[in-house]
């Protein structure tokens, strides 16, 4: 039997079997179908329900602010979901501090639209700028070692950097533009969590070279300590409101003269070139469709229109795509012959190297309670 004989996709979504766990019921529904449905009624409360605790919300994030600066702070990037949910903090009159991790990849697009949000919305920004020769070598030890999420230094650097400014600046609520609507769902085959401290330790200790003395980073214990002890709160605010991606981009853009980047995370040149290009030709999927799919469970765009978009995808084989990989082959510090030996390189799974998934398997409800702790006001 050949390959594309055994090709099969979601009747609903557009998930399909380049998600090599994925499974589907009788009628042709695949896992993350249910998957999503399940989220959204257990994360995204209907109204009055959201709207009451929209207003708990405010309330305590402005009576534990009350003799500080800021009531929340929040991660931006210049994406959608971080800018919205910017936007709707100030329209609720909270005092916020913007934080923004720069790894070196910025679009100027991305810097502009952060900068128009931030001077309309009147809001200050705190900016790290992470030790390139340090974040470099540390990007290239996950190239090296062929695991699907490369994005993991960057993730887990914005979110030890985010409880660290929470920390230091005695801030009790982080606020996210993570979301359950538009983004409920990634295959574990595609995906690891970026929170494993050891997993990262582990690859770096293998590829690199440059010591980890400056980046953000967060352990277990220290995660801990910041919810339980310091009570810092990490709040998806976008699951309180009546979100809708296509009307927030409508909103910024007539409200802020936010432009966009054309697709999920392109914000970031190495993203837009990960995602597009080393995802699409190394390991054989496309995080694009995982997006789409959230989309269309959402309603925000049919079944159809999601699949023409797939086929509209045009990155690779563009100008923009070969300059991308100039730029990003270069500012990684390798020749084109190097990048092609690691892209040549066979694939890993995550965890063939140390990882943290016994803790998890064998504390769940720990890791449980910390969540339910986290995100409740
Ligand atoms: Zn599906």
């Amino acid at each position: 039997m050949t390959a594309s004989r055994l090709y099969r996709i979601c009747v609903r979504c557009i998930m399909d079997t380049t998600d090599p766990e994925i499974t589907f019921d009788a009628s042709g529904v695949c896992r993350w179908c249910r998957f999503y449905d399940a989220r959204a009624r257990r994360e995204v409360p209907r109204e009055p329900e959201a709207r009451a605790r929209l207003s708990l919300l405010v309330q305590r994030m402005k009576e534990r602010g009350r003799d500080k600066p800021y009531d929340c702070l929040i991660g931006v990037s210049g994406g959608v979901d971080s800018t919205l949910a910017l936007w709707e903090l100030r329209k609720l009159g909270v005092r916020v501090l913007a934080v923004h991790l720069d790894n070196g990849w910025n679009s100027e697009l991305a810097v502009d639209n952060i900068k128009k949000a931030l001077d309309r919305l009147r809001v200050d920004l705190y900016t790290l700028v992470l030790d390139w020769e340090e974040f470099r070598d540390l990007q290239l030890a996950f190239l090296k070692a062929s695991v699907p999420n490369a994005e993991i230094p960057t993730d887990h650097a914005i979110t030890a950097f985010n409880l660290m400014v929470a920390r230091e600046q005695d801030i009790p609520f982080v606020i996210s533009g993570a979301n359950v609507r538009t983004e409920a769902f990634i295959p574990d085959t595609w995906a690891y969590s970026a929170l494993d401290l050891r997993h990262l330790k582990a690859i770096h200790r293998r590829f690199g070279t440059v010591p980890l003395r400056t980046l953000p980073t967060l352990g277990i214990p220290t995660a801990f300590a910041d919810i339980f002890l310091r009570r810092i709160r990490w709040i998806s605010i976008l699951n309180l409101l009546d979100y809708n991606r296509s009307r927030a981009v409508a909103l910024l853009e007539r409200e802020m003269g936010w432009r966009s980047y054309g697709s999920k995370h392109y914000e970031s040149v190495y993203t837009r070139f990960y995602q597009g290009y080393i995802l699409v030709r190394k390991f054989g999927f496309t995080k694009r469709r995982a997006h789409l799919s959230n989309l269309v469970l959402a309603g925000e765009v049919t079944r159809a229109q999601a699949l023409a978009q797939m086929e509209s995808d045009d990155y690779i084989g563009s100008s923009l795509c070969s300059q991308d990989y100039d730029f990003v082959v270069k500012k990684l510090g390798l020749s084109r012959a190097e990048f092609e030996e690691i892209m040549a390189q066979p694939v890993r799974s995550h965890y063939d190297y140390p990882n943290h998934r016994l803790i998890y398997e064998k504390m769940p409800n720990l890791f449980k309670l910390l969540k339910k702790a986290a995100t409740r006001p």
